[in-house]
């Protein structure tokens, strides 16, 4: 009779100190965790951004994006190994290629996930089944673009190649402020603006308004 309670309190203190010593090793493991998850974040960060060839894109135009990419964002920019020509993308009906379908082949490519954004460019006109056409597309890691329509050529006018890659440019800092969390603006004069046509994409230019500079620094 006596040894029932002494027992059952002997059990409960033992079970107690079990419990303590589950909740610490939980406790350590969820710590864990959570520093593994956010040196991850910092290594992406570190980073940068890579840029992705999908297909066959000239060299010159990369190394200068590479290069005002890098002022604009303030990130390292590298060049990283190209894709080949997207032909899976390819619809015969439009002639055209669907941009959602080479974002997320970008996307699954293993070697380009340490980056902390991802834009692939391609020298073929993109699309997504609502519109027409789009300059580019963009993700939460990747994103996007299309240079043919940036082309003075695509309108039967004579190149002008400065103009070109102000587009680009233009197109890749607008792809890359949706990775980086901006939505679109409403000032015509600012990078994230939408652009509906190439008028809009000369008008507003590749730099952020104030609003969306100060958005886009949290993230820095
Ligand atoms: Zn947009
Ligand atoms: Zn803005």
């Amino acid at each position: 009779m006596m040894r029932t309670p002494r027992n059952g309190f002997a059990s409960s203190k033992i079970e107690r100190v079990s419990f303590k010593i589950v909740l610490t090793v939980f406790i350590l493991l969820l710590s864990l965790l959570f520093n593994n998850s956010l040196s991850g974040k910092e290594r992406n960060r570190e980073m940068g951004i890579v840029l992705v060839a999908v297909g066959e894109i000239d060299r010159n135009v990369m190394d200068w994006l590479m290069n005002h990419l890098n002022k604009v964002f303030n990130k390292q920019v590298l060049i990283g190994k190209g894709m080949p020509d997207p032909d899976y993308a390819y619809h015969k009906k439009r002639n055209q290629y669907l941009s959602t379908v080479i974002l997320n082949a970008i996307v699954e490519q293993k070697e380009y996930s340490p980056y902390e954004k991802i834009l692939g460019i391609v020298d073929h006109d993109l699309y997504v089944p609502e519109l027409n056409f789009v300059f580019g597309e963009a993700s939460r890691k990747a994103a996007v673009i299309s240079m043919t329509r940036f082309k003075q050529i695509f309108y039967h006018l004579p190149e002008d190649q400065s103009l070109f890659r102000q587009r680009v440019l233009t197109e890749a800092v607008h792809e890359l402020g949706h990775t980086f969390g901006l939505g679109h603006c409403e000032n015509p004069r600012c990078v994230m603006f939408f652009s509906n046509s190439l008028e809009d994409t000369d008008r507003k230019g590749s730099e952020f308004c104030h609003k969306c500079k100060n958005l886009l620094r949290p993230s820095h």
